[in-house]
């Protein structure tokens, strides 16, 4: 399971985060997910319940930010958001293009700690 693996991972880098930050825990974990990145976000949520017990994300809130698939139009002479992922075309002109400049991304955009005073702060990994 996809979702699975990345979870670990997501786990692994707020560990890392919060231990090298020297806080208690991690509050809000925020996640940047392109529409190609193929991970289904009830599925990662579900996952990362699973894998976050006894961890410093374990009472982490999780936010998924969803990236949009963003091409360049040649004709617009400009990068352009796609509505979905079924078609590679300019949703202005329909040119098609596979000039891709957004949507693969997975990554973990910020991570909010509760530090050891209880205070909440905001860093990025
Ligand atoms: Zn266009």
């Amino acid at each position: 399971m996809h979702e699975l693996s990345i979870a670990h991972r997501v786990v692994e880098i707020v560990s890392e985060h919060v231990r090298a930050a020297g806080a208690a825990s991690a509050a809000v974990v925020t996640l940047r997910i392109g529409a190609l990145a193929s991970v289904h976000e009830d599925s990662l949520q579900f996952s990362f319940d699973l894998v976050r017990e006894g961890t410093p994300a374990a009472t982490a809130r999780l936010v998924i930010v969803a990236i949009p698939v963003r091409i360049w139009c040649d004709t617009c002479g400009r990068e352009v958001d796609l509505p979905g992922i079924q078609r590679f075309a300019c949703p202005a002109c329909g040119t098609p293009s596979g000039d891709i400049r957004a949507g693969r991304e997975l990554d973990v955009e910020s991570i909010e700690l509760v530090d050891s005073s209880a205070g909440v702060s905001e860093s990025t990994p």
